[in-house]
């Protein structure tokens, strides 16, 4: 049996069986976008066999490398998780080259639940710093004359307009709004100026708006 069908069965028995074929690497979670690739000893120069090839195996394995390291830098540009190993690594420790998958499964579910963590907390902060600032049901339509106005452009002027002239809001109410949402970013400034909603619907769905 050889290498990659070794790395293929200690992965299914671990319940990491999920991969496919077709990707990037010898073996691919699309979705979590990790690659494995399992190199040639002999291709690829490892330190053991590599040694004891011939000069012309050495070039080639130089050549090979180098192109291995753009397709790594690519895949990464493109948010790939490589993983490579040469046959004998997986042949001599399959245990720990599987470990050295299922680490990478770690690593990249760990991120997105922190950033998802660290998301809701902004929002929360947010609302609770706007609540104090405007009130409640004040916050509450501010948000949805923002969404209104569709949230990712619109000015100024034209929340001013609705909520002071149309709806006699005070202007210090609609400037602390303002305010607030500039500084937790739910409002920002584009590069062109235009107002964008950056936090603008996970606030509104925390808020439990629409
Ligand atoms: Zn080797």
């Amino acid at each position: 049996m050889d290498a990659v069908q070794t790395l293929k069965r200690a992965l299914g028995t671990v319940g990491r069986g999920d991969f496919e074929t077709t990707g990037p690497g010898d073996i691919t979670w699309p979705r979590e976008k990790i690659a494995v690739f399992v190199q040639g000893c002999l291709q690829y120069g490892c330190e053991t066999h590599g040694k004891i090839s011939t000069p012309g195996w050495k070039q080639r394995s130089r050549i090979n490398r180098d192109r291995a390291q753009r397709t790594d830098q690519d895949l990464a540009s493109r948010g790939w998780t490589v993983v490579r190993f040469f046959e004998c690594e997986v042949t001599a420790t399959t245990g720990s080259a599987v470990d050295t998958i299922l680490d990478q499964f770690d690593s990249v579910g760990d991120d997105l639940d922190d950033a998802h963590v660290e998301m809701e907390t902004k929002v929360r902060v947010a609302i609770q710093d706007l609540e104090l600032r405007v009130g409640q049901s004040a916050l509450i339509r501010f948000l949805s004359v923002v969404g209104g106005l569709g949230a990712s452009a619109f000015r100024r002027k034209d929340v001013e307009h609705a909520l002071i002239e149309r709806e006699g809001w005070a202007i210090d109410d609609f400037k602390k709004a303002w305010r607030g949402c500039m500084h937790h970013q739910i409002i920002r400034y584009r590069s062109d100026g235009v107002h964008t909603a950056a936090l603008f619907k996970p606030v509104m769905k925390e808020m439990g708006i629409k």
